[in-house]
C-alpha cells in the first residue's frame, strides 16, 4: 500500500492496515452464515455459547472457507455451537493449571528454563476449543502491568533462558509495545533466546508489516515463531508472502496444531497440514491433545486414536514433518509425549 503522504510528514498517528484488518473481522455467526451461502441453514448456532465467548474471525480467513460446506474445517473451529453448552465430567475452568504456575502478573513458570508470558488478552480469531477461553485475562495480562512485573521477574531469575510470549496472542499488541518489552529484556544478560506463539501470520497475515519486520530484525536472540495451524487450507498466497517475509528476516518458524474431531482427525489431514506447511517454510513441532476445558469436549479425540493417527503419519511421512504428539498435564516439567 502507498501511504497517502509520506510517514514523516503525517501528524495524526496512521492506523496500521492490519488493525484496520482486525477490527473489520466478523463477529455476528449469522452473517458469518450468510458469507459462506449458508444462511438458510441452523446449524446449531448456539447465542448462548457466543455470550460466554464471542465469534471473532477475520475476513481474510473467512475466505478460505469452502462456501456451502457446514463441515468446513476452517468453520468449525470458529462457529459457537448448542453443543459447547453440555457439561462433560472432566472437562473444566482451568485445564492446564495455570492458575497454580503463575509467578507474577503474566508471568508462567512451568518449565525449566523458560518463561511464558501471557501478553496479552486479545486475539483475532476465537478458537472455540481454545483452553484459555475462561482464563482471567483482563488483569492478568504481562503487558497490562507495563511489563513491570515480568522484566523484573525475568531479570532476577539467572535460571530463565528463553522467554515465551503467548497470549492471547502477543502480535495483537501494537509494534511499539512489544519493543518496550524487548527493550528491557536485552539488558538481560542471562537471556539467549525469545519465542513468540502466535496465531495471527496465519489469520490476519496483514500483521506482518514493515514496523514489525523492523522490530524483529532487530532483536538481539535468535527468535522462534511457532504458529498455530490445524488445517492445510488455512494457508493461502497471502500467509505464503507473510511467511516467507519472516523467514528473510531469519526467524525459525514452526507450527503447533490441536488435534480436533471433524477438523484434522485424520492421516489425509494431519500430512497435507506438515506438506502444506513446509512448503511455506514452516516444520511441525506439536500435535497437542486438546486441553479438557469446559465447552470443548465435542473437539476431543481419544488417546487411542491420536496414537493411531500419529503412527499413520509417522508411517507416510519423512520424519522432520512428524509433530510430536503431546498433552499438557498440570504439575509435569514438560509437555507429555503420548
Ligand atoms: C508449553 C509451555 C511452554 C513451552 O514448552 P516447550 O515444550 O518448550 O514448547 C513453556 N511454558 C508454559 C507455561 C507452557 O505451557
Ligand atoms: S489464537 Fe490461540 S490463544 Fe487465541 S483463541 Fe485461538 S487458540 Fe486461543
Amino acid at each position: 500500500m502507498i501511504p497517502a503522504a509520506p510517514i514523516a510528514t503525517q501528524h495524526a498517528p496512521v492506523q496500521p492496515r492490519w488493525q484496520q484488518s482486525w477490527r473489520d473481522a466478523v463477529r455476528d455467526p449469522r452473517e458469518l452464515l450468510a458469507l459462506l451461502g449458508l444462511g438458510q441453514v441452523a446449524m446449531g448456532i448456539s447465542d448462548a455459547a457466543a455470550a460466554q465467548f464471542p465469534l471473532r474471525v477475520p475476513r481474510g480467513f473467512v475466505a478460505r472457507m469452502r462456501r456451502g460446506d457446514p463441515a468446513d474445517p476452517l468453520l468449525r473451529q470458529v462457529l459457537p455451537l448448542d453443543e459447547e453448552l453440555r457439561p462433560v465430567p472432566g472437562f473444566s475452568l482451568d485445564a492446564v493449571g495455570d492458575g497454580a504456575a503463575k509467578a507474577a502478573d503474566g508471568v508462567i513458570r512451568k518449565y525449566r528454563g523458560r518463561a511464558l508470558l501471557v501478553s496479552t488478552g486479545s486475539c483475532a480469531v476465537h478458537c472455540r476449543y481454545c483452553f484459555r477461553r475462561h482464563f482471567p485475562y483482563a488483569e492478568e495480562t504481562a503487558a497490562a502491568a507495563g511489563w513491570r512485573g515480568a522484566i523484573d521477574l525475568i531479570g532476577a531469575d539467572a535460571s530463565i533462558e528463553e522467554v515465551i510470549l503467548s497470549g492471547g496472542d502477543p502480535w495483537s499488541l501494537a509494534t511499539a509495545k512489544l519493543a518496550e518489552l524487548t527493550d528491557a529484556l536485552a539488558a538481560v544478560p542471562h537471556l539467549k533466546r525469545l519465542r513468540i506463539h502466535t496465531r495471527l501470520p496465519v489469520v490476519l497475515p496483514e500483521r506482518i508489516d514493515r514496523a514489525l519486520l523492523d522490530w524483529v530484525a532487530h532483536l538481539p536472540w535468535p527468535v522462534t515463531v511457532v504458529l498455530h495451524a490445524n488445517h492445510a487450507a488455512e494457508f493461502d498466497a497471502s500467509v505464503d508472502a507473510a511467511l516467507a517475509q519472516l523467514r528473510a528476516a531469519g526467524l525459525t518458524l514452526l507450527n503447533q496444531a490441536v488435534l480436533l474431531a471433524g477438523v484434522n482427525d485424520s492421516v489425509d489431514a494431519l500430512a497435507a497440514l506438515s506438506e502444506r506447511g513446509f512448503e511455506a517454510g514452516v516444520l511441525p513441532y506439536y500435535l497437542h491433545q486438546l486441553d479438557r476445558v469446559q465447552g470443548a469436549a465435542h473437539f476431543e479425540v481419544s488417546d487411542d486414536d491420536a496414537r493411531r493417527l500419529h503412527a499413520g503419519l509417522a508411517a507416510r511421512l519423512s520424519g522432520y514433518l512428524v509433530p510430536k504428539l503431546v498433552r499438557e498435564v498440570a504439575g509435569d516439567s514438560g509437555k507429555r509425549p503420548l
